[in-house]
C-alpha cells in the first residue's frame, strides 16, 4: 500500500468513555468484522478485561475503508490502556501514530484523563480529532462538552464530531475525517530497518510477539532483527497484522502497523518502547524516549496454606512471560517463609497481576500490603532503595534521611465537592499547586503529594467523597525527604515483618491505633489470648487484646438462630482459604491488608 492511503491513530479517552465500543463499531463498519462475529468490545480480548470491563492490552487493528473519494485507505486503529498505571504503554503507543481520536462522553465532560491523555498527544505532535459520544442518551449535552473541548484543550469546538458508538451514529463521517484530517506516515522504504515496539504479548505458538509500528526500510520472515536497547538478535519467523485475527502477510513495510514474531522465548527481551532494527544494516539511531517500565510498587506474594514456595514460583515464571512490567526476586518473612518481592506499575497492575496468577495459573497466594520504593540515605554517603519496609535496618541512628517518591495529581471535580476533595488532599500531605474552575460547575486542583498516600485507597475515597464524579491523574515528579518512621506491628510480642510499614512521623500515632483495632477485627479469635500492638523501634504507642475463644460459641447457636450459624460456618469457610499460620496465630489475608484500609 501506498504511504499516503495509510492511516495510523489511536483512541484516546477517560476510562468508560467508550473507547471499546467505539473500535467495534469502526471494525463492523469497514467490514473486518461482521455484525455476527461482532463479539462485544472485541479488542478487550483477555477475559480479566471483558469482566472487568477495561483495556489491559492494548492492540493494533488493520483494516481497509473505502473513502467518499474513492480510494481505499488502509487504517490501524492502535487501542491503548486508560488506567494511569499503564500511562506509559498509552505514550509509546502515541508515538506509532500520526493521529488519534479523542473522545468525551457527552454526559461526562472532560475528566482527568482526558486531559492526561491529550496532552501526550499534544507532545508527540499528533492530529486530534475531537469526537463527543454517547449523544443517544438523554443526558447527553454536547454544546457543554463543545465549550470544554474549546476551553480547557484549546481546541476548535467546530472541529468536534458527534458520534454514537453504541447505535453507530456519526461512524462514516468519523472515518472521513480520519482520512482527511490525519495525515500519511512519511518514512523511507529503501532506508534501514528502524521500527518501535509499542506492545507485546506471549504466543504459545509464536513465542513473544512484538507489536511494532515501521518508521523506515521493511521487516520480512528470513531477516536477522537486532534490539537496540540489549543487541539481541533474532531471526524472524512470521509477520502480520490483526484484521483483528492474526493475519500474516509477506512484509511490513514503512509506515505501517503490525506483529513481528522471531521465535523469541521471553517477552521481556522486547520491551515496549524499544527499537527494532536490521542486524545487518542496523540504524545509528533509535526512535527517541524508550525508557524500561520501573515498577512503583512494591508487595510480598506468599504461597497459601496448602501451596508451595515452589508452585508459587513456576506460577510467577510463567506469568512474567506474558508480563514485561512486571519485577520479582525471592524474599524471607519470618512471618509468611518463602515467598517473593514482587513490583508492580501499580495498584491496579498489583490486582490484576493478583487475580491472574489464582485464576490462571493456579495458585493460591497472600499478597502483604504494598509499600513505595523508598530511598534512604545514610550517614556514611551510600545510598539504598528499599522496596520493603523489613530491609531498614534496625539502627537508625546510620540514616541521614529517608526520600519517598511525590507524584503530582490533577483531579477534575463538579464544583459541590471541591471542598471534600480538598480536605481529602491536605489529609494526604498534599501541596496545593493549582486551583482554576473551568467551567460553571468543574473545577481543576494539582497536589504535590507522596505516592504512598496516593496508593493508601485515594481512588475509593475520592469516588466517595464526590459521588463518583471526580476523576484524577497523575504523574512521578521525583523523590523528596520526608520526617518518616517505620511502625511495627507485634503479635504476641512476635514482630510481625509483614505488617510493617513506614509512614509519616506525624501521622504515626492514629495510624498505629486505627491499624491495631482494626487488626482487632480481622484476627478469628484463639483459643487462647492474642495481643496485638503497633510500636515505633521497640516503643509500644499501640496495643488491644483479643480475647480467647469460648467452646461454646457455636454450641450457642443450636435451635436458635439457624441463619446465624450458616453465616458463621461459611464465614468460618471463607476465612480458612487464606490463613497464614503465624506461631500460634492464623491471620487471615485481609489482615495484611488492613495496611491499606485505614484512614
Ligand atoms: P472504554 O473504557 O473507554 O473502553 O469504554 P467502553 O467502550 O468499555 O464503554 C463503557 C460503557 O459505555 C459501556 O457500558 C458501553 O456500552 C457504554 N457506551 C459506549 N458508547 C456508548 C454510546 O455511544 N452510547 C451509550 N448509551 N453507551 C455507550
Ligand atoms: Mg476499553
Amino acid at each position: 500500500m501506498e504511504l499516503r492511503n495509510i492511516r495510523n491513530f489511536s483512541i484516546i479517552a477517560h476510562v468508560d468513555h467508550g473507547k471499546s465500543t467505539l473500535a467495534d463499531r469502526l471494525l463492523e463498519f469497514t467490514g473486518a468484522v461482521s455484525r455476527r462475529e461482532l463479539k462485544e468490545q472485541m479488542l478487550d480480548t483477555l477475559e480479566i478485561e471483558r469482566e472487568r470491563g477495561i483495556t489491559i492490552k492494548m492492540q493494533a487493528v488493520k483494516m481497509f475503508y473505502k473513502a467518499k473519494d474513492g480510494n481505499t485507505y488502509q487504517l490501524h486503529l492502535i487501542d491503548t490502556p486508560g488506567h494511569v498505571d499503564f500511562s506509559y504503554e498509552v505514550s509509546r503507543a502515541l508515538a506509532a501514530c500520526e493521529g488519534a481520536i479523542l473522545l468525551v462522553d457527552a454526559t461526562q465532560g472532560i475528566e482527568a484523563q482526558t486531559v492526561a491523555n491529550f496532552w501526550k498527544a499534544v507532545e508527540q505532535d499528533l492530529v486530534i480529532i475531537p469526537v463527543i459520544n454517547k449523544i443517544d442518551l438523554p443526558a447527553a449535552d454536547p454544546d457543554r462538552v463543545k465549550r470544554q473541548i474549546e476551553d480547557i484543550l484549546g481546541l476548535p469546538a467546530e472541529e468536534a464530531l458527534l458520534v454514537s458508538a453504541k447505535e453507530g451514529i456519526g461512524i462514516e463521517e468519523l472515518l472521513e475525517a480520519i482520512v482527511e484530517r490525519i495525515p500519511p506516515p512519511s518514512g523511507d522504504p529503501d532506508a534501514p530497518l528502524k521500527a518501535l515496539i509499542f506492545d507485546s504479548y506471549y504466543d504459545q505458538y509464536r513465542g513473544a510477539v512484538a507489536f511494532v509500528r515501521v518508521f523506515d526500510g521493511e521487516i520480512r520472515p528470513g531477516m536477522k532483527i537486532r534490539l537496540f536497547s540489549t543487541g539481541k538478535e533474532f531471526e524472524v519467523t512470521e509477520v502480520g497484522a490483526q484484521t483483528p485475527r492474526m493475519t500474516k502477510f509477506e512484509k511490513l513495510g514503512a509506515g505501517e502497523v503490525g506483529y513481528v514474531a522471531a521465535s523469541i522465548k521471553d517477552v521481556r527481551d522486547i520491551r515496549v518502547g524499544d527499537t527494532i532494527t536490521d542486524a545487518r544494516r542496523p540504524v545509528s539511531e533509535p526512535v527517541p524516549g524508550f525508557r524500561p517500565a520501573k515498577p512503583m510498587v512494591f508487595a510480598g506474594i506468599y504461597p497459601s496454606e496448602g501451596y508451595t514456595y515452589e508452585e508459587l514460583r513456576e506460577a510467577l515464571e510463567k506469568y512474567a512471560i506474558n508480563d514485561a512490567a512486571i519485577q520479582y526476586e525471592p524474599e524471607t518473612s519470618p512471618a509468611l517463609g518463602m515467598g517473593f518481592r514482587v513490583g508492580f506499575l501499580g495498584l491496579l497492575h498489583m490486582e490484576i497481576v493478583q487475580e491472574r496468577l489464582e485464576r490462571e495459573y493456579g495458585v493460591s497466594i497472600v499478597t502483604t500490603a504494598p509499600n513505595v520504593v523508598y530511598r534512604v540515605r545514610f550517614k556514611d554517603g551510600s545510598v539504598k532503595e528499599i522496596k520493603n519496609p523489613s530491609e531498614l535496618p534496625e539502627n537508625w541512628g546510620v540514616i541521614q534521611a529517608i526520600e519517598e517518591p511525590f507524584v503530582l495529581v490533577t483531579i477534575i471535580t463538579p464544583r459541590e465537592y471541591v471542598g471534600n476533595i480538598m480536605s481529602l488532599c491536605q489529609e494526604r500531605r498534599g501541596i496545593q499547586k493549582k486551583f482554576l474552575y473551568l467551567d460553571q460547575n468543574t473545577a481543576l486542583l494539582e497536589y504535590e503529594m507522596p505516592l504512598s498516600e496516593v496508593i493508601l485507597d485515594f481512588h475509593d475515597r475520592i469516588k466517595s467523597l464526590s459521588r463518583g464524579y471526580a476523576s484524577y491523574d497523575y504523574e512521578f515528579i521525583g523523590y523528596r525527604e520526608e520526617d518518616l518512621v517505620k511502625l511495627t506491628i507485634f503479635i504476641n510480642n512476635e514482630p510481625v515483618d509483614a505488617l510493617s510499614f513506614i509512614v509519616h512521623r506525624d501521622k504515626a500515632y492514629r495510624r498505629a491505633r486505627q491499624l491495631v483495632e482494626k487488626l482487632k477485627e480481622v484476627i478469628p479469635r484463639q483459643l487462647f489470648e492474642v495481643k496485638v500492638q503497633a510500636g515505633i523501634g521497640s516503643r509500644i504507642i499501640a496495643s488491644e487484646r483479643i480475647p480467647p475463644l469460648r467452646a461454646n460459641v457455636l454450641a450457642k447457636c443450636y435451635g436458635g438462630d439457624v441463619t446465624r450459624k450458616k453465616k458463621l460456618l461459611e464465614k468460618q469457610k471463607e476465612g480458612k482459604k487464606r490463613l497464614k499460620q503465624f506461631g500460634k496465630v492464623e491471620l487471615p489475608q485481609e489482615a495484611f491488608l488492613t495496611v491499606l484500609k485505614v484512614d
